[in-house]
């Protein structure tokens, strides 16, 4: 295995500082630079954008990114144990990256970057999860990031690029495919990762599109979706029952069959029953 950079292996990094891992915070760490090098080109053009890395622990993704040629790394950790063997990476990279010792779900460090954007992220499944949801639900479209390469377990990453008709398919689909090009580029077993954590896992690269697939106001298609798959087994009518009185108009006019039950209806009848209604 060659080294990507003249900073000491991973496994001595945590040694030195003594970075146990801890399943509190979902550490399972990824020690082959190569492999976190292959992760960061996976990013896509980095060398013009700022990265927003969350959950950087011992560094191994911060340096593929930062030898993969990173405008600047902005890295985000709760875990403060760690914050020194990123501060021997800032050093070995001049003015490239900077740290923040913090928990990504009550920090906005948007303020702090550059565009274009870029997140990357190998993170615990329910942080990864919540943040996914918000990045992919702001204010205003296009997002302020250009594209998202985050590490999930598998079965989330097979949700997130999940076709119609499909047990995968729900809302973490419809959000994701709605305003985004959603694919899966790498599948790594339990053992790539140190401790192995019990499933597979999978990077998911997101690429924000400028407009959005089908035309639908926001709230208005999150509620409708939230509510059609909060109870999915459930047939469309009944399970949108509370949204409308007429909603069996609605979802006819939408191209949807009453009976239908959610995870047979395609995105583009999920917008068209979306404006149906006002914002
Ligand atoms: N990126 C490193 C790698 O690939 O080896 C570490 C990955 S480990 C799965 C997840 C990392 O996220 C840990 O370093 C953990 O301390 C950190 N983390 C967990 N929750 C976090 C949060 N809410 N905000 C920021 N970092 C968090």
């Amino acid at each position: 295995m060659s080294a990507i950079d003249s900073l000491p292996p991973l496994r001595e990094v945590i040694a030195t500082h003594g970075l146990t891992a801890r399943k509190s915070l979902g550490q399972n760490f990824l020690l082959d630079l190569n492999l976190t090098a292959k992760i960061a080109r996976m990013a896509g053009d980095i060398g013009t954008a700022d990265v927003l890395e969350i959950g950087p622990g011992p560094g191994g993704l911060t340096r593929g990114l930062l030898a993969e040629g990173a405008r600047r790394v902005l890295a985000v950790e709760k875990d403060a144990r760690c914050i020194p063997a990123l501060k021997d990476i800032a050093a070995a990279y001049p003015g490239r990256l900077d740290i923040i010792n913090g928990d990504a779900l009550e920090i906005d460090a948007t303020a702090l970057l550059t565009p274009p954007i870029k997140i990357a992220a190998n993170l615990p499944y329910n942080v990864g999860t919540e943040l996914l949801v918000r990045w992919l639900t702001p204010a205003t479209w296009p997002p302020f990031w250009d594209s998202l390469t985050l590490m999930f377990q598998r079965e989330v990453a097979e949700r997130i690029v999940a076709q119609p008709g499909s047990k995968a398919y729900g809302r973490l689909a419809v959000l994701a495919q709605w305003r985004s090009d959603a694919q899966i580029v790498l599948q790594l077993p339990p053992g790539a990762f140190t401790p192995p954590p019990k499933v597979s896992s999978a990077v998911v690269h997101i690429k924000a599109r400028k407009t959005p697939r089908f035309e639908a106001a926001p709230k208005v298609l999150e509620r409708v979706v939230a509510r059609a798959f909060n109870q999915r087994r459930k047939m469309m009518r009944a399970a949108l029952k509370g949204l409308a009185p007429d909603i069996e108009d609605r979802l006819i006019a939408s191209g949807i069959q009453p009976t239908d039950r959610a995870e047979t209806v395609g995105l583009e009848q999920f917008c068209a029953l979306a404006r149906t209604f006002d914002d």
